[in-house]
């Protein structure tokens, strides 16, 4: 039973672009906290570290690797088998595909883990988001946050299922070339269609609501700023919803804004990510998936809509919840979206 226990302990293993943001919205809860996050070596990033306060251990068991830290100047508190030994749950926030090692790792040690989207369902046989399957979480073993993508599709299309009961979607995701601190990425003058059809991006939606009948198309577009989606959805037949009540029903959507574009000048993904400086997040993040709103239209019985994904924050606060999922201390994903917002948006003083 955790509900008596103080805090949480987090590790954060990889504190890249990810990383970093996962142990600042952790350390901005009152019911954990970060144990310690890892470095491969010795670079500027440990510097956040060590202004944060969050102790620094290697990314690997190796005393040479271990040694290099000292020498330029940082204190390493160990190697990973040192933080696991002290962690409740680990985040993992490895480049993707990494998860295979460091799963074993994990298991040896006897932790809780969390993997990310760069990860296939199948390493972990479990996926979460909040709103779709926070209770399938709830004391798991280990599972894996869903990518970014696959977060902004089932913030809207699950309330929009629960309220149908079924729905089939078509949607063409276009993704951002490379994250802003990428340097070896690119399409940088082309627009780069996903040439595996269906892209894996909708169908990973099933993963973790199953009932929701979705496929994609991708291309991948010169820009470090935002994914957008161009979603159509068939709704059944007697849903009884309106352009306006579904417009209603994802303002009172967690982690949803909508927005009117024209009215608001905020019709390209650069006015979005303004807007997100503008209000003080901190990276200018924003964790919230935006919706135009007057790029939402029901034909019929077919929605057509607009959203833009902020690639390296949405999964930041499902994160979160998906820690007390794992560790059973909040069975009810409404109230652990709620804790989480409030520390969140009280620490990014917002
Ligand atoms: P990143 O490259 O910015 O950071 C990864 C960090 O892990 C780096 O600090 C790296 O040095 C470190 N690392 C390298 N090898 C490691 C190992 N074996 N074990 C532990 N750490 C290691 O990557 P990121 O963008 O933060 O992505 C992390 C995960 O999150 C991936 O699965 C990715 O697909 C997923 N994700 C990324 C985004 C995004 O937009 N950046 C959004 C959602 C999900």
């Amino acid at each position: 039973m955790w509900g008596h226990r103080m805090s949480i302990k987090v590790a954060i293993n990889g504190y890249g672009t990810i990383g970093k943001r996962v142990a600042d919205a952790v350390d901005a809860q009152d019911d954990m906290e970060v144990v310690g996050v890892t470095k491969t070596g010795p670079s500027f990033g440990c510097d956040l570290a060590v202004k944060k306060g969050f102790p620094l251990y290697c990314t690997f068991d190796d005393a040479d690797r271990i040694a290099r830290f000292a020498e330029q100047g940082y204190e390493c508190s160990g190697s990973l088998s040192d933080l696991l030994a002290i962690a409740d749950v680990v985040v993992d926030c490895s480049p993707g595909k990494m998860g295979a090692d460091n799963l074993a790792k994990y298991q040896n040690a006897g932790v809780k883990y969390m993997f990310q989207g760069g990860e296939k369902h199948a390493l972990t046989g479990l996926s979460y988001t909040s709103s779709a399957n926070h209770t399938e979480n709830l004391n798991a073993e280990g599972t894996r946050v869903v990518s970014c993508n696959t977060t902004g599709l089932s913030r809207t299309l699950v309330p929009l299922y629960e309220h149908c009961g079924s729905l089939k979607v078509e949607c063409t995701m276009i993704r951002r070339a490379a994250d802003p601190g990428d340097s070896n990425k690119g399409p940088i003058n082309a627009i780069k269609p996903v040439l595996k059809v269906p892209s894996h991006h909708g169908p990973d939606v099933m993963t973790v609501k199953p009932e929701i009948e979705i496929n994609s198309l991708a291309v991948a577009v010169p820009t470090t700023i935002m994914h957008v989606h161009a979603i159509i959805a068939d709704l059944p037949e007697g849903h009884g919803l309106t352009t306006e009540s579904i417009l209603e029903m994802w303002t009172d959507t967690p982690r949803v804004i909508i927005m009117h574009g024209s009215d608001n000048r905020i019709t390209t993904t650069a006015e979005v990510m303004e807007m997100a400086r503008d209000i003080g997040r901190k990276w200018g993040d924003l964790h919230e998936i935006f919706v135009w709103e007057d790029g939402v239209k029901l034909v019929g019985d077919r929605l057509y809509y607009f959203q833009a994904i902020h690639q390296e924050s949405d999964v930041i606060p499902e994160n979160v919840d998906c820690i007390r999922a794992l560790m059973g201390t909040e069975p009810d994903w409404q109230t652990s979206v709620a804790k989480t917002d409030a520390a969140i948006s009280k620490y990014y003083n917002c």
